[in-house]
């Protein structure tokens, strides 16, 4: 049994998004632990085989705990889910072909970064791991730093503004526009901007926590 990483995080959401309200109320007034036991035992048995029936259904209440609407909204039909599909593996797929650029022009971190991206935009889209095995291939061989004699500094974690994998940052700065790595998240706080995207002072940091978390001081992006 393994913790559950951010694109199996991201599988239980979209499953809960697209299946939680048939099993909810409805002519067999089906409660919220009929919902999760559905939700869990039949649609996420690849998660479940890998992690355990405990943890995903742990993680499908929690979800739903944090995300109530999800329970209440309409009910989809086949033909919506098969288009709400579709849609994520239109944004994985587009994620992948840029990879594939990057890959091609020896950009082998920035094509790790895409496939990231496109896993998170449609985890159960294709094998992405064969993907990243590609473009391993062509990494240089890492020597890491000589680090004896240094003492460890645990990261605390800080609460995130957006908990459950959001719609990845585009870019930082609303004039700059600066690159962002996938997947970098945003710390909660009451910064001036609501999202990375919207920040007006992209070169402002301050250190949190103890001096093991680097934000920036317009819109709380980890950057550390
Ligand atoms: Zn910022």
């Amino acid at each position: 049994m393994s913790e559950l990483s951010q694109p199996d995080r991201v599988t239980i959401a979209h499953t809960c998004q697209d299946w939680a309200a048939t099993y909810n109320g409805g002519p067999l007034h089906l409660t919220r632990h009929d919902a999760v036991r559905y939700l869990a035992d039949g649609h996420l048995d690849a998660l479940t085989a890998r992690h355990g029936r405990d943890t995903i259904w742990q993680a499908v209440a929690a979800y739903l705990d944090a995300h109530p609407d999800t329970l209440t909204a309409p009910r989809t039909t086949q033909a919506q889910r098969a288009h709400r599909q579709a849609e994520r593996d239109t944004r994985a797929a587009a994620h992948l072909a840029a990879a594939k650029d990057h890959h091609l022009r020896n950009l082998p971190y920035e094509a790790l970064g895409l496939i990231d991206r496109a896993e998170l935009a449609s985890p159960t889209y294709r094998d992405f791991d064969r993907y990243r095995q590609y473009v391993h291939r062509k990494v240089p061989p890492f020597t890491p730093a000589d680090l004896t004699a240094t003492p460890h500094r645990y990261r605390t974690p800080l609460p995130l503004h957006s908990p459950v994998p959001g719609p990845p940052v585009v870019h930082h700065g609303a004039a700059d526009e600066l690159w962002v790595y996938p997947g970098r998240p945003v710390v909660n706080g009451p910064w001036p901007a609501a999202t990375p995207e919207q920040c007006t002072t992209p070169d402002d940091t301050t250190w949190l926590a103890a001096g093991t978390v680097l934000v920036c001081t317009g819109c709380g992006l980890d950057v550390t």
